[in-house]
């Protein structure tokens, strides 16, 4: 299995607050990954770091062989990763289709950005139904959906994804699952996915790595920890 992404002993800080106390992950080629933790626990520190927008204090980040960290965030978008943002930034008088192309922004073939715009359309059939609708006129899932599919726009290798299911009705958290699952597999996006809902990220992804104030817990093969007590009672609400 080829590793595309390496995450390895990895510190950061907040000023004193000391959010990743040496953490170590990575995501081989073709995987969705799993990152669970309870709030705080670091999962969107982890994320900020892989795209640049905080910088570590030690360890390194590589993605496919080229060294992260210190890169600017536009080249690492460049370098094949987008991420999707927690909170659903849309902008929210522009279409459903400007939307889709402001995700376009580091290509220049017309002929390339149409063909993804017609994948991320066949992902989402209701970005479809919605194309020349105002973004901020579209519910929470919707959105939600938008911004996976503007962040699919720069044609990513790797997705990162946080909290796709934050604020989203819970039919159409299934919806977006079915999403991420199809990205991965049938578009061969590989993915990170940051989720307080455990239990739907650990179905979806798989392996997955369980955060603890700043350090990683326990990790292993989703289904595995799954079925795993500790896990059970620390992540997955004791059922
Ligand atoms: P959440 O689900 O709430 O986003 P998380 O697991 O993603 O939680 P992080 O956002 O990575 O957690 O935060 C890790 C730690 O760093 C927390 O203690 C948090 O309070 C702190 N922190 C995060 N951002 C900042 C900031 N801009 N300034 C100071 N402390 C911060």
């Amino acid at each position: 299995m080829t590793q595309l992404l390496s995450f390895d002993d990895v510190h950061l800080y907040y000023d004193h607050v000391y959010a990743l106390k040496g953490v170590s992950l990575a995501v081989n080629e073709g995987e969705t990954v799993a990152l669970i933790g309870a709030n705080g626990a670091g999962k969107s520190s982890i994320l900020r770091a892989i795209t640049g927008l905080r910088k570590i204090r030690s360890g390194q980040i590589s993605f496919d062989g080229r060294r992260l960290d210190g890169m600017a965030s536009d080249d690492i978008v460049r370098a094949g990763i987008s991420m999707v943002p927690e909170g659903r930034r849309v902008f929210p008088l522009m279409s459903v289709r400007d939307n889709l192309l402001m995700g376009a922004f580091t290509r220049s073939s017309k002929g390339e950005i149409q063909q993804s715009l017609d994948m991320v359309l066949t992902r989402f059939p209701r970005l479809k139904e919605r194309y020349s609708q105002a973004a901020g006129t579209m519910s929470g899932g919707e959105q939600q959906m938008l911004v996976i599919g503007r962040a699919l726009m720069a044609r990513p290798r790797l997705l990162l994804l946080d909290e796709p299911s934050l604020g989203v009705a819970p039919k159409l958290v299934q919806d977006i699952a079915r999403s991420i699952v199809a990205i991965n597999r049938d578009d061969k996006v590989s993915v990170l996915l940051v989720e307080q809902n455990s239990r739907m990220a650990l179905r979806i992804s798989q392996r997955a790595y369980a955060l603890t104030i700043g350090s990683i817990a326990l990790s292993g093969d989703s289904a595995d920890m799954l079925n795993d007590d500790r896990v059970k009672k620390l992540y997955l609400g004791g059922e």
